[in-house]
């Protein structure tokens, strides 16, 4: 067994309460803990405080808001799963949600926690004691990346199920901090240069609400995984048609999504093979993700109705 390290935990019960302990040095959002507590096992966050929303139930529901579908950042991905207005106008992120490891983490982890899941390689997310063996790497403990040994950043891949979906929904990110509140599209809340800094919040920042667009082209999401029963993403797709054309959002590949343009339909597949190369962050052949990269963008495209 894995034991967590020392931390101390706390619920405000204001957003105020919650921006300001959010805030402070060493302090990390706790929502589902599905990933950040089995990391804190890993060693890989060390967190001195923990800051629960569990206080807060505003910040977990989901409520229609003029043309838009307001989920609050901390509704669970079943919540968000099961929800009427997803389950019949957004039904791409209905299955996103529920590819996301299995229906009892789906009960505990949340949409935020989702949009905000780090990086993941398979040389990172080891225990302690097995990254330490290959003496760590830069992304945790290390000065050496052990998948491009050449290149100065880390390439860890961004794998979060339900953002390539939210992405082409056209969803919006609320976020609060000290400073006040500002909103920016899903597409711009990554950024691919390093895997080490994917996220664009600033310190002491918290994802509040996803702004949803309910009647928009539809979109189809298709993840390429080992073992259906749960598994991370060894590619992610969703896909969206516009006229004749189609655009594509491809993930598990590296820091950020990829986004692909084309103006046929029928060129997106080989468009998309093109362009996206995935490295060796992924326990699977990288030559076999590659070549599934056009088969998946087809498989999806053919899944999309034309609108
Ligand atoms: C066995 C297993 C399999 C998994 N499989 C998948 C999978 O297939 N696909 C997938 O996408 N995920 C998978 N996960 C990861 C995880 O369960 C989900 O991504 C989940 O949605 C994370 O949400 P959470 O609420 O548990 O986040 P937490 O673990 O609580 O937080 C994750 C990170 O986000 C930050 N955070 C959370 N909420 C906010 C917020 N509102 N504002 C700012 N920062 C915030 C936390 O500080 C932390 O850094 C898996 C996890 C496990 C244990
Ligand atoms: S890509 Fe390189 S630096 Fe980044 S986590 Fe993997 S091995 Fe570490």
């Amino acid at each position: 067994m894995l034991p967590l390290p020392r931390f101390a935990w706390q619920a405000p019960d204001t957003l105020h309460g919650l921006l300001d302990a959010a805030a402070r040095p060493g302090a990390r959002i706790l929502a589902g803990g599905t990933d950040l507590l089995p990391s804190m096992k890993h060693r890989l966050h060390r967190p001195s405080l923990l800051v629960s929303a569990r206080r807060l139930p505003e910040l977990a529901a989901i409520y229609e808001d003029g043309d838009d579908l307001c989920i609050g950042a901390f509704a669970t991905l079943r919540a968000v799963r099961r929800h009427p207005v997803v389950r019949a106008e957004l039904p791409a992120l209905a299955d996103a949600c529920a590819t996301v490891a299995t229906p009892t983490i789906q009960a505990m982890g949340t949409l935020g926690g989702n949009l905000c899941l780090d990086t993941r390689c398979a040389f990172y997310n080891q225990p302690e004691g097995w990254r330490q063996a290959l003496g760590g790497c830069l992304k945790a403990d290390g000065d050496v990346c052990h998948v491009a040994r050449k290149g100065a950043g880390c390439y860890a891949a961004h794998s979060a199920d339900t953002v390539p979906v939210l992405w082409l929904l056209g969803a919006r990110a609320r976020i609060a901090g000290r400073r006040g509140t500002r909103e920016v599209p899903v597409s711009e809340l990554y950024d691919g240069a390093d895997g080490r800094r994917w996220l664009r919040l600033e310190p002491g920042e918290v994802l509040t609400h996803v702004l949803v667009p309910r009647r928009g082209a539809p979109v189809v999401h298709h993840k390429v995984r080992l073992r259906a029963s749960i598994d991370y993403a060894a590619l992610l797709v969703a896909v969206r048609r516009e006229g004749s054309g189609a655009r594509a959002v491809i993930s598990a590949v590296g820091p950020a999504p990829v986004e692909v343009r084309a103006a046929r339909a029928e060129e997106l597949p080989d468009l998309a093979h093109a362009r996206v190369k995935p490295l060796g962050t992924h326990v699977v052949s990288t030559a076999w993700r590659r070549h599934m990269v056009r088969v998946a963008v087809r498989r999806a495209l053919d899944a999309c109705p034309v609108p």
